[in-house]
Formats: structure tokens, sequence, C-alpha cells
């Protein structure tokens, strides 16, 4: 078993799941942080210890700086950090602009972009050499919907994810002789939760065979993305935005 820790935001379900269970089997050690599922995020770590690997459940919220913070102490107790997903995220209610509360906008930027800011911030001060840190890869889960701007469903999230791609663009140069690479991963319709919470559980499905591929992607898929960039396969890979969307 490998000694570095690998921190996933939002990975007791969908596509931070599927990633800690595929780092778990490359080596890493997995902080698991959830908002919520507790039974959920404890399924994930026993999963990975059951195959002999080592991962803990970290429950906080992103869009709490406190909250967070604590996050990514209590992920140092498994053992020194040398990699980030970005990972949670939420949409709301499927909605023109026009019907959009101003507390619904405000939540969505909150978890999404305050909270994704947040973490790559917290990632960096911990990894970046230029401040004693040991290196490292930080990979950011922003969406298709930052090309597609989502319009009558959620243009408030797709902005979101816009504003996460320009993160990734930024930092990346930032970073880019501290030891640590910064790429960002663009799912398009994958069969997860997430659809549920925006009032159409079945949309990966229906929308999904429009998609080139016509069907949706699985979590794994996307998941197979981001460990790769996390790993030392993608060495010189920095500032990259990964689209696995089907060909969306
Ligand atoms: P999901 O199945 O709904 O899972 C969301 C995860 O994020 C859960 O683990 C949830 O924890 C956690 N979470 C939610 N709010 C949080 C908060 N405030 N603080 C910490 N954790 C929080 O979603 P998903 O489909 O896997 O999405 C994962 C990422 O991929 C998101 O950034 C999403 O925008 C992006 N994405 C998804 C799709 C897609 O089609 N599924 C497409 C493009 C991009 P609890 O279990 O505790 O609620």
């Amino acid at each position: 078993m490998g000694d570095k820790t690998l921190l996933i935001t939002g990975a007791s379900r969908g596509i931070g799941r599927a990633a800690a269970l595929m780092a778990a089997k490359e080596g890493w050690r997995v902080a698991v942080n959830y908002a919520r599922d507790e039974a959920a995020a404890a399924e994930v770590v026993a999963a990975i210890t059951r195959e002999g690997g080592a991962a803990m459940a970290l429950k906080g919220d992103v869009a709490d700086e406190s909250e967070l913070v604590a996050v990514f102490e209590g992920a140092a107790k498994l053992g020194p950090l040398g990699g980030v997903v970005v990972n949670a995220g939420i949409v709301a209610p499927t909605a023109r602009l026009t019907e959009m509360s101003g507390e619904r906008m405000k939540r969505v930027f909150d978890v999404n972009v305050f909270g994704s800011y947040l973490t790559a911030r917290e990632a960096a001060r911990r990894l970046s050499t230029r401040l004693g840190g040991p290196g490292g890869s930080i990979v950011v889960v922003s969406s298709a919907a930052a090309r597609l701007g989502s319009p009558n469903l959620y243009v408030d999230y797709a902005g979101a994810k816009a504003a996460l791609d320009t993160l990734v663009k930024g930092l990346s140069i930032e970073l880019g002789d501290e030891g640590v690479r910064v790429n960002g991963v663009r799912p398009g319709l994958i069969d997860t939760d997430i659809h549920a919470s925006g009032g159409e559980p079945t949309r990966a499905f229906t929308l999904g065979a429009s998609a080139p591929m016509r069907r949706p992607g699985r979590p794994e898929e996307v998941a197979a993305g981001i460990v790769w960039l996390l790993s030392e396969a993608a060495s010189y890979v920095t500032g990259a935005l990964l689209d696995v969307s089907g060909g969306r």
C-alpha cells in the first residue's frame, strides 16, 4: 500500500465514490469526504478496507470554511497528502433563469464555486513546494455544462462550472513550478444520483441517448480519467481539461 493520501470531496456517492474505489486500487490512501450520507461514506470506506486499502470518512460541507479545513486536518491522519479531487457539487431543480430564486443561485454558487475554490486553496497550501509541501496533483471536476451553458435546465450550475475551468487555468500556472499539477475533467451525462436532485432521475438516460455515443457514461469512466490525471503517467499534463462526455 502506498503512503500518499488522496482527499476526494463528495466521495460517498457517484463519481467521487468511483474515483475513491479506483484510486485505492492504485495504492492511494483515501479520505472520503461527504456532506450528509454517512452510511454511503461508511460503505465506501468498508469496500476499500475489505480490499486491503486504507480509507477514512470525513463529514464536512465544502462551502463551510471551518468544516473544510477540519476535513483536510482529518485527512492528514491517514498519511501525507499527495492529491486532492475537487469533486463535491450540486444542481438545483431544472428551471429557466427567470424562475430561479436568489437563494437557490447563492447555494449553487456557494457549493460549486466557493467550495471548490476553498478546496483548491487548502490543497495548494498543503502541496506547494514553495510553502514546504511535497508537491502533488489536483483534479477539479467541472462539467460539459461549462461549454454548453445548460439552457432551460440550470444556467447557474453551468456558469459555476465554467468558473472551475478558469480556476484550473490560473492555478495550474500559479503552481506550475511548485510541484503541483492542476487539471480538470468535464463529465457529460453520467448515471448518478445528481439527476434526481435536479428533479429528473432518468435524465442521464433520456439525454444520454442523444450524445454521439448514444448512451450516458458510467461513474467509473470518469474515475478512470481522474485517476490517470492524478498519476505519474500524467507527469507532464497540467492546465488540461479532459472531456469525458461521449463526444457531447
Ligand atoms: P452525486 O451522485 O449527487 O454525489 C454528490 C456527492 O457530493 C455526494 O458524495 C455528496 O455527499 C457530496 N456533496 C454534495 N454537496 C456537498 C457539500 N456541500 N460538501 C461536501 N460534499 C457534498 O453527484 P455526481 O453526479 O457524482 O457529481 C460529482 C461531481 O461531478 C459534481 O461536481 C458534479 O457537478 C459533476 N458532474 C456530474 C455529472 C453527471 O452527469 N452526474 C456531469 C458533469 C459533472 P452526500 O452523499 O453526503 O450528500
